[in-house]
């Protein structure tokens, strides 16, 4: 087995596609030499050699060695010099290196091979003996911690007992005989805490460096570290053996860490820092103030220290040559590490940059106007589901956080408003003129209005998937859920947060991408949705093939997701509007009716004002299809629940408290979600539906005559199971519609189709296509009943599932493609066979999910429909879906 890649003067024996056996930083460093730039010679230990150590019960395997010291000489021989060579020593950096960067797993170690002896050489060499023993005291301190687990703080607190007794300030300060001193403390200091002294032999010194790197693979840190990001322990670790160059050669040495582009805005000019005489780690460590690479960032951070392009600029302009050779050659935007030595610059390390979400976007649409990279390739670079972070307004990074508390980033964006405790207050308070959050233990769907009239929700108790989580991220507005330390005393009418008492009225702003609660008015950022984000948005609009709805039923709701570029209503849930204020009493009556006429003159009542719902909603999506799906959630949950609720109620519609409490009690069922909702309701009460169907029809001829462009009809039945349901209710519809459009003498075009939701039905999607015009596959009830788990208790055993690795991922959250997903293939199929062309979507929570949104388009779906703010989302995944 090779276990070794040697790579020095121009020539490499690994390259950027070896990242899988060098590691990526080992694979860019032969790269790099390949190029020609200047990397200092060096050697790569392969992630097998990683893994052959492990599968060995933690011993080198057979050969390493040997194969180690043999490139070792030729490293020598490159840099004209030999490890452990008295007079010229080959000093080594030893540096870990996975395939996928993991920061901070574990540090690298620097100046190996130094000792008693070849420090005294060094200093004979160099002639300067100050930079001969920083170095060694630096590889002392580095060896001690990573190798021989000494805590670094120990050597810290030496450090500045040093520099105290003896009046410096900083490292550089000391003197060649003030660091000996230092030294002998920090050599005894190890005697006595590891009972061992530190090691002299450089051989020694490299395979207890070597050890570590691999050792380091199962520490506890990067063991986390993997879970967190799904990488897998087989991978190993490579160990990077490089000659070492040096930055702290006095003042014209230095070392420096770069972007090619602005990691946070993306803007296309040469971005990082740099320390002069100096090594490693102090640039980031925050030791001392680096200084700006570029004469321009000097002047923007308004620093009066000297850039490198002003103190070195031959040094500099090499470099800037080679950060524009390795952009164009890596077609991508990349983080840099160099140091320059006695003025000679040496690349360290190149990688693709970690950027924002906002820099992604920009540096991927210039690269594409460059020419650099295709409009597709530019496209399939930015994560859809980062695009969240652009959409709502941020804090300010600049800002200070006064924080008073923590929860779940439940929903993005921050939002800053009044404390308010009640959906009433939020409502009123919004008809003042004024911004308000919401403050609830919980919400409930009672909730709904006051959460549309809130800037943002905040609650004490609820997770994730939480009734407020889940509102909100459909509604598009900030929520931080189960902010568990704070306390609300609702008698009191105060939140409790942190030793301070806020009331109604207070200000707090909350940023659910965080989770944090904050106090006042924090100064935020406000989301930009044209220039290159619009221009990459066209390209991907260029590049899918599916259509892109929203789930909407609020005007303020249709309204952004049209802003967003949805092509029209998945779904307008028509149960959200009778839980407006003012109709929801007249729903009670309407359930509350013991006859067909009572039901029938509360329906009279809501008539109208359902009907102006759907004008106004026609209006702003005039051109573009709608589906309405009619009433679907058990009566029940528009009911009052507890005795003084029920009694409120009661005096308020003018009948006995416990009449009331009876026909609750009446409707009250087990299992609701399984229970009397969907067309069940259609069928055993169909003026419910009849009124619904008046509505829409009346809706959309009035609305048809402001406009001139009418909507696209979707009428859509929920929960159908059995092909004679639809039947029952379709005929109803068909027959209200008939008298709607005679009355008005005008034709309005429209579909009925059905939710596929049950798996009975999908399995039937070819007999009920011969009713259904159109399928909409409700995934969010399918996963339940496929699995016949309910969502809403579901999150206290699917954490444990995943935890003990049962499922992989949620299945509400991403759809189920080998259950859920054959049964949304199996209807589809079936359901075209019997109705060619046959228009089919998706409505469910999946809609606005990347990975559901490739199924979708692998089975052939016509369009996915999901929350206004997951719009562009799901239009930049369908691009990427369909190339
Ligand atoms: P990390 O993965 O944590 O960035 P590195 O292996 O890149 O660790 O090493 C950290 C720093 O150590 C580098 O940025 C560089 O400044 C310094 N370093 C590494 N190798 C050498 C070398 N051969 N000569 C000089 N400095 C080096
Ligand atoms: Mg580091
Ligand atoms: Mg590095």
């Amino acid at each position: 087995t090779k276990w070794v890649y040697v790579f020095g003067d121009g020539r490499a024996e690994g390259s950027a596609r070896d990242s899988h056996l060098l590691g990526g930083k080992g694979a860019n460093l032969a790269e790099m030499c390949a190029l020609g730039l200047p990397v200092p010679p060096g050697l790569t230990i392969t992630t097998e050699a990683c893994n052959a150590y492990y599968d060995g019960g933690k011993s080198f395997p057979e050969g390493l060695e040997a194969d180690v010291m043999a490139a070792l000489q030729k490293v020598g021989e490159m840099a004209g010099r030999g490890f452990g060579d008295p007079d010229r020593p080959l000093l080594l950096s030893v540096r870990s290196g996975a395939r996928a960067s993991m920061p901070g797993m574990m540090d690298t170690v620097l100046n190996l091979g130094l000792n008693d002896d070849s420090v005294l050489a060094m200093a004979r060499e160099s002639g300067d003996e100050r930079f001969a023993w920083d170095s060694y005291r630096r590889f002392i301190q580095m060896y001690a911690d990573v190798v021989m687990g000494l805590d670094h703080e120990v050597f810290e607190e030496i450090l500045e007992d040093e520099k105290a007794r003896l009046g410096h300030e900083l490292d550089t300060d000391l003197s060649a005989a003030e660091w000996q001193e230092v030294i002998a403390r920090y050599k005894q200091t190890i005697s006595d805490e590891l009972g061992q002294a530190f090691p002299q032999d450089p051989r020694e010194q490299l395979w207890g460096a070597i050890g570590a790197v691999f050792s380091s693979w199962m520490n506890a840190r990067a063991i986390t570290y993997r879970q967190l990001h799904d990488i897998p322990t087989s991978w190993g670790t490579a160990v990077n053996v490089q000659a070492m160059v040096f930055g702290n050669f006095g003042n014209t040495s230095a070392t420096g860490v770069a972007f090619t582009r602005n990691p946070s805005t993306g803007e296309n000019r040469l971005y990082g820092e740099f320390l002069i005489n100096a090594q490693g780690e102090d640039v980031v460590a925050g030791i001392r103030t680096p200084q700006s690479i570029t004469e321009a960032g000097r002047i923007e951070s308004g620093s009066d220290r000297p850039s490198l392009e002003k103190t070195m600029p031959e040094a500099y302009a090499e470099f800037v040559r080679i950060t524009e050779r390795l952009e164009a050659h890596y077609l991508d935007m990349q983080d840099l590490e160099f140091t320059i030595e006695r003025g000679k610059l040496w690349m360290l390390q190149t990688r693709t940059g970690k950027r924002t979400a906002k820099a992604a976007i920009r540096i991927a649409v210039e690269m594409a106007d460059s020419g650099m990279i295709s409009r597709e390739e530019a496209v399939r670079r930015i994560e859809p589901a980062s695009l969240d972070q652009l959409l709502h307004p941020t804090i300010d990074p600049a800002a200070e956080r006064p924080v008073i508390g923590s929860g779940l980033p439940a929903s993005p964006g921050a939002a800053t408003g009044e404390i308010v405790f009640t959906s009433e207050e939020a409502v009123d308070a919004v008809r003042a003129g004024r911004k308000v959050i919401l403050v609830r233990v919980e919400t409930s769907p009672e909730d709904i209005h006051g959460m549309h009239a809130a800037e943002g929700i905040l609650t004490v108790r609820g997770g994730m998937t939480s009734h407020a989580a889940v509102v909100a991220r459909g509604m598009g507005k900030p929520c931080v859920s189960g902010a568990g330390a704070l306390r609300i005393d609702m008698r009191n009418r105060t939140l409790l947060a942190m030793g301070a008492k806020l009331g109604p009225g207070d200000v707090i702003t909350i940023d659910g991408s965080s989770g944090q609660v904050l106090r006042g008015a924090v100064p935020m950022l406000q989301p930009e949705l044209s220039g290159d984000f619009g221009r990459l948005m066209e390209w991907a609009d260029a590049t899918r093939r599916m259509t892109v709805r929203t789930n909407a039923e609020t005007p303020a709701d249709a309204r952004a997701a049209r802003s967003f570029g949805a092509e029209g209503i998945g779904l307008c849930r028509t149960e959200h509007m009778f839980f407006e204020d003012g109709r929801i009493s007249t729903m009670r009556e309407m359930i509350l009716a013991d006859s067909e006429a009572g039901r029938r003159a509360a329906l009279d009542k809501l008539l109208p004002m359902q009907r102006s719902d759907f004008i106004e909603l026609f209006e702003i999506m005039h051109g573009l299809p709608i589906t309405i799906r009619l009433l679907d959630p058990p009566l029940h949950e528009f009911l009052p629940k507890g005795a003084e609720e029920i009694a409120e109620v009661a005096r308020s519609i003018g009948v006995e408290a416990e009449a009331l409490a009876a026909r609750i009690d009446e409707l009250h069922e087990f299992n609701p979600m399984l229970g009397h909702r969907g067309c069940r309701l259609a069928i055993s009460w169909p003026e419910i539906a009849e009124m619904q169907t008046r509505a829409i029809f009346e809706a959309a001829i009035e609305a048809a005559k402001t406009t001139g462009a009418p909507v696209e009809l979707e009428i859509m039945v929920p929960l159908v199971g059995l092909r004679t349901e639809l039947d029952f209710v379709k005929a109803r519809i068909d027959a209200v519609a008939r008298d709607v459009m005679a009355e008005a003498g005008q034709e309005i075009a429209y579909l009925v189709g059905t939710m596929i939701e049950l798996p009975r039905a999908a399995i039937q999607a070819g007999s009920i296509a011969e009713a259904a015009e159109f399928f909409s596959f409700g995934t969010n009830d399918l996963t339940q009943t496929t699995f016949g788990i309910s969502r809403d208790d579901a999150q206290s055993f699917l954490q444990t599932y995943r935890q003990k690795g049962i499922i992989e991922t949620d299945p509400f959250v991403t759809i189920d493609t080998e259950g859920v997903g054959q049964l949304v293939r199996i209807a589809s199929e079936n359901g075209r066979a019997t109705r060619p062309g046959m228009k089919l979507g998706i409505c469910g929570e999946h809609g606005g999910d990347p990975a559901s949104i490739r199924f979708c388009e692998s089975v052939g779906l016509d369009y996915v429909s999901c929350s206004p703010f997951r719009v562009p989302i799901a239009r930049l995944a369908a691009a990427q879906a369909a190339v």
